[in-house]
């Protein structure tokens, strides 16, 4: 079937093109993304599509969201296929810019924020938000949407780009929606690092999830002390001998604050948060403690 879906590289011509349709009194929807598409992916474009006229998609792997001994070179890049995906849910246009097109040399300016991006990921990736915020900064200027859509996958992610839209920051004209995580049938958050896990990785990988049901288990049975709970999930994790834990920790879902720093006692509206290792594989997830 020949593609309906258009092609665009240049910023200027993303932006022309989402004016035309915004003249036209269409709403416009988009989904930034890096790539190495998976059902995740799709399922913020089917949600976008559901709720817009047209929706843009973009592909960019983003270099200034790595750190030096991160994966960004061997990150998977798997256009053809993506541009395939994209199209055949409907997808109305991919935005492919290029890293000159995004950071042409000279650029000066980066989006720095203070609180979110302290704790979690933020203290083992040092710059990283600052990364993913100025890129979705200036992809939101390109592309110029109604709304945004994100994963909860990314959850300190999307709590760092809603803080960086809001009135009281960057005041970007723009809706944030965030969308559930799609994961595999033994509970593995779907991710284009997923890839990266040697068969026996993969069966182990389920762990991260079943953790943190057991912090939820344990928080909808009563236990509402901080490290208690933090301790179970851990035991969880360890007992698979497998993986290198960053973090485990319970939150504030609007903050990203660990709850260790206040009284200790976790609230129905946080979110318990991990990272770790499994082999050169770094996984995250996470789970409002109410469950999902
Ligand atoms: P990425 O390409 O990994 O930067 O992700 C692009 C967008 O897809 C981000 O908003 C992610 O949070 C979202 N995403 C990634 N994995 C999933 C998933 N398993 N479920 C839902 N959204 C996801």
């Amino acid at each position: 079937m020949p593609s309906r879906m258009l092609t665009v590289e240049g910023r200027r011509d993303v932006h022309e093109k989402v004016s035309v349709w915004k003249r036209a009194g269409l709403r416009v929807g988009f989904v930034p993304t890096m790539g190495a598409l998976h059902e995740g992916h799709l399922e913020l474009v089917r949600q976008a599509l559901r709720e817009n006229d047209r929706v843009v998609a973009s592909i960019f792997v983003n270099p200034l969201q790595f750190g030096p001994n991160e994966d960004f070179t061997r990150y998977p890049r798997t256009l053809d296929v993506d541009s395939r995906m994209l199209d055949s849910v409907g997808c109305h246009a991919v935005y492919l810019p290029q890293v000159e097109e995004m950071y042409p040399s000279g650029a000066d300016t980066h989006v720095v924020q203070e609180v979110a991006p302290k704790y979690l990921c933020g203290e083992f990736r040092p710059g990283h938000f600052t990364g993913v915020l100025t890129v979705v900064a200036k992809l939101i200027a390109q592309v110029a949407p109604h709304v945004l859509y994100l994963g909860r996958k990314d959850f300190q992610q999307v709590v760092a780009i809603t803080r960086m839209v809001r009135h009281l920051d960057l005041d970007l004209e723009l809706e944030v929606r965030a969308c559930a995580t799609v994961r595999e049938p033994d509970g593995l958050a779907l991710s284009s690092r997923n890839r990266y896990l040697t068969p026996e990785e993969r069966t182990v990988a389920p762990t991260i999830k079943r953790a943190l049901d057991a912090v939820v288990a344990k928080f909808a049975a009563g236990e509402h002390r901080v490290d208690v709970l933090e301790a179970h999930g851990r035991l969880v994790l360890d007992a698979a001998s497998a993986f290198r834990i960053q973090y485990l920790q319970v939150v504030d879902s609007e903050t990203c604050t660990p709850r260790v720093l206040g009284n200790a006692i976790a609230l129905r509206t946080d979110t318990v948060a991990v990272a770790a290792y499994l082999g050169s594989t770094r996984l995250i997830d996470n789970v409002p403690l109410t469950g999902s």
